[in-house]
């Protein structure tokens, strides 16, 4: 067992960020600057939304600087450099291809076949930590969401959305199939809370046919929502009554201004907590409670928040866990938290890290939210930012 005094400390910057050239760390720099200023924010967001619907090339802005620190590459084999260089850190890869917004059956076709040459990419291969999709990739939003009122006790949908539904169904088996087969795991993310029902029944029902004797598939459980702590409980009870183990990544989540919006618009009360501090507590909360059960239910946690992945460490060495018990993995979005990162991993924890890739077009939805969100998380980015330059000055004057 690891002693408290073991304990990882993110603010070490040389080993937070040993993994950048000093270009790249030059870069970081520049670029956490900027989108810490939020005016620089919204009027970069706003431009590259027009020339994103005027079809204006600005690849040519996006490739060298945000695309590079945020992205793989556009293809797997482009992502290679990344991944390499993760791994020779000790930190593995998710690689995460996340299309939005398609409606068309061979579009959410080609979605599961990119999906799938992931897994087939991480078969065998060290490098990588898990798999990872989003049901909303291989569903229209419109046929999750009558499904979640449908098991809600809805109106039944009709024959040719059952039919749809079962495609979707069969694409989710695809993708839990080849991970199964290829000896990996593979994590479904959390989306929306209209459509969370449906993919939350997907998702138990992938676990209750893979998850029998290891761990394969993950569903994913946002604590800024008030009522999970409850659904993690039942989702657990489900799997203890079935016979099954769970996987589960643990998440604040995403969508809060939407989720808030949606709710006030249409008149019902918001799922969201109703404050980050509740968030941050149900959070904590389901750490432990998810360590408590580690025979049962394999954790990730995925979080930048510094405080969180401290008390999980120290929670981990109080259960007599080791850092490297593979039960365990902490993961963080490629460019983002490297302190926390690259010091978990320092210290033996499996540490893995979200890398997109894909077409420079189809990832600027993704780099805006990025963008976005460290804008609004200035706390923890100005922190980094103080470690970036910290380690910049003992460059220079080593
Ligand atoms: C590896 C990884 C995988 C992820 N997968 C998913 C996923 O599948 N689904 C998903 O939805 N998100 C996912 N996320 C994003 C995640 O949910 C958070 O949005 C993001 O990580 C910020 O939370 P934090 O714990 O890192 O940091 P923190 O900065 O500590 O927390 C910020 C979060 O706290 C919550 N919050 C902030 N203000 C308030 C408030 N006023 N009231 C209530 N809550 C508040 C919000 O969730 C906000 O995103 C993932 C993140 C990572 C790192």
């Amino acid at each position: 067992m690891i002693s408290q005094s073991n304990l990882p400390k993110f603010n070490d910057s040389a080993q937070a960020f040993q993994h950048l050239t000093d270009a790249e760390l030059h870069r970081a720099i520049v670029l956490f600057s900027l989108i810490g200023k939020s005016w620089v924010v919204s009027v970069g967001s706003a431009l590259a939304r027009i020339a994103l619907a005027l079809r204006i090339p600005m690849s040519w802005a996006i490739r060298p600087t945000v695309y590079a620190h945020f992205c793989g590459g556009e293809s797997i084999a482009d992502s290679e450099e990344t991944i390499d260089k993760l791994s020779a850190h000790n930190v593995r890869t998710i690689l995460d291809y996340s299309a939005e917004g398609q409606t068309d059956e061979s579009d959410l076709d080609a979605t599961c076949s990119v999906v799938l040459a992931t897994i087939q990419a991480a078969q065998g291969d060290a490098r990588y930590a898990f798999a990872v999709f989003k049901v909303s990739g291989l569903s229209s939003n419109a046929l999750l969401e009558k499904v979640s009122t449908s098991l809600a006790g809805g109106k039944s949908l009709s024959q040719s959305e059952q039919i749809a539904w079962e495609r979707v169904q069969a694409r989710v088996r695809t993708l839990c199939e080849a991970t199964a087969q290829a000896g990996g795991r593979v994590m479904i993310d959390a989306e929306e809370s209209w459509i969370q029902d449906a993919i939350d029944e997907l998702a138990e029902d992938m676990m209750s046919d893979y998850n029998r004797g290891r761990v394969v598939v993950y569903n994913t459980v946002q604590l800024y929502r008030h009522d999970r702590l409850v659904y993690l409980e039942n989702m657990a009870s489900r799997a203890e009554e079935g016979g099954y183990m769970c996987g589960v990544k643990l998440v604040r989540g995403a969508y809060m201004e939407k989720e808030r919006q949606r709710a006030s618009n249409l008149g019902y009360p918001s799922p969201i907590q109703p404050d980050k501090a509740s968030s941050d507590r149900d959070f904590d909360a389901a750490l432990r409670w998810v360590l408590h059960r580690i025979e049962k239910l394999h954790l990730v946690a995925g979080s930048h928040n510094e405080e969180s992945n401290l008390k999980l460490c120290k929670w981990m060495a109080e259960a007599g866990l080791q850092p490297s018990d593979e039960r365990v993995s902490f993961a963080q979005l490629l460019g983002m938290s490297d302190p926390v990162t690259f010091n978990l991993a320092a210290h033996g924890y499996n540490v893995a890290k979200y890398v997109p890739y894909g077409p420079i077009r189809e990832a600027i939805p993704y780099l805006i939210r990025r963008a976005q969100e460290n804008t609004s998380v200035s706390g923890q980015m100005s922190r980094e930012l103080e470690l970036l330059r910290r380690e910049q000055t003992r460059r220079l004057g080593s």
